[in-house]
């Protein structure tokens, strides 16, 4: 998923931003400059209220970027390693490497972001008390008082129990805490994270059928948002405890199937993708590995051209993120499956192919686990 682009680097954290975020910094800015500050300051023109509501959006992303870093400063201050900061739709997420270890990490680390945003919205109270006595012009209050209310809006938001909310991180450390058990913990703060994302899907569509149109689509879409968040945080969790720390090559399948780079699409059909019934295959020459055909590259060809086109023509030639070696671990080579789009991972060591494994062998592995160890 390469939808964000790199902004900065501080603290040693890099900092990225997903193209999702330009969706609302225009939505932000737009909604400030035609609706909010021509009612808070009527007496100034349009271009005064776009440059307000620029500033203000700017203020925001800093106020954001304040909130992930102070989740990503206490997790470093409890030796908890940060990949980074990508600041996407509704906020940020900071990537941890690991999980942390102990239920008081985690309610220090989840209290530290709504902590920075209420601190902030002291600050810009602090501010807009300053502007009011000193006299300031009247856009200078707007904006302060503007900054002020986002962040307590963002902090309350974060501090709705509902995993992987801030709020859901603090009940699952506090479940954590009681039950000793943290899967048990995570799949009840999961489950609070879902029953809050139907709540605000059904406000969503009950102001969407009231006519709230703008207000409705935004409730449904941070309902889905938060949907997906619970289910796939809860989901690796489990993953990880079934299957992390599983060495990939006694799963992976021997005796793989290659096709000749020189082959050409006609033939190719009828003797390796009907004949062994896979999606893909790896390509040749040599006994040196070129890439990966799938079926897909295929469909993609003209049938009037599958004479004269090869499989070299056509593969998908060799990354980093198509191999992995024997030893690698299966929730890495998990973390690669989803990212090379290829679905497979050849398994190779010293420039050998020793064999293949699908995201399908893992996924049978992870459930053979937890069926045998519940
Ligand atoms: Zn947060």
């Amino acid at each position: 998923m390469k939808r964000s682009f790199h902004l900065t680097t501080l603290f040693n954290i890099p900092v990225e931003i997903n193209y999702t975020w330009f969706i609302i910094l225009g939505l932000v800015v737009y909604s400030l400059a035609r609706g909010y500050f021509p009612y808070t300051d009527p007496d100034l023109d349009q271009f005064s209220h776009w440059l307000m509501a620029v500033i203000s959006a700017l203020l925001l992303f800093a106020s954001l970027l304040a909130h992930e870093f102070s989740h990503s400063l206490v997790a470093m201050h409890n030796k908890l390693s940060i990949k980074g900061i990508t600041l996407f739709v509704f906020g940020g997420v900071a990537h941890m490497e690991n999980e942390p270890q102990s239920p008081g990490i985690e309610f220090k680390m989840a209290a530290a972001g709504p902590a920075m945003s209420f601190f902030l919205a002291l600050v810009f109270f602090a501010l807009s008390l300053a502007c009011y006595n000193l006299g300031l012009p009247h856009f200078a209050l707007s904006i302060t008082q503007y900054l002020m209310i986002l962040n307590i809006a963002v902090g309350l938001f974060n501090l709705i129990p509902g995993f992987p909310l801030d709020g859901g991180r603090i009940l699952r450390a506090a479940l954590w805490h009681y039950l000793r058990d943290i899967r048990k913990a995570t799949a009840i703060a999961s489950g609070f994270g879902k029953g809050f994302a139907f709540f605000l899907m059904g406000f969503g569509l009950f102001n969407l059928l009231s006519g709230a149109l703008i207000a409705g689509i935004w409730l449904i879409f941070i309902g889905f948002f938060v949907m997906e968040a619970a289910d796939a945080s809860y989901r690796q969790l489990v993953m990880k405890r079934f299957i992390s720390g599983t060495k990939i090559g006694d799963y992976i399948t021997k005796d793989v199937i290659v096709i000749p780079a020189e082959m050409r699409i006609g033939r190719m059909i009828d003797e390796y993708f009907l004949r062994y019934r896979h999606h893909s295959f790896p390509v040749v020459r040599d006994d040196q590995i070129l890439g990966i055909l799938t079926l897909h590259d295929i469909k993609l060809v003209p049938r009037d051209n599958w004479l004269e086109t090869t499989a070299r023509d056509i593969m998908k030639p060799l990354r980093q993120d198509m191999v992995i070696g024997p030893q690698a671990d299966a929730m890495e080579a998990l973390a690669k499956l989803a990212a090379n789009q290829v679905g497979r991972l050849l398994v190779i060591e010293r420039d050998k192919l020793l064999g293949i494994i699908s995201h399908k062998d893992i996924m049978r592995l992870f459930e053979i686990r937890s069926e045998i160890e519940g």
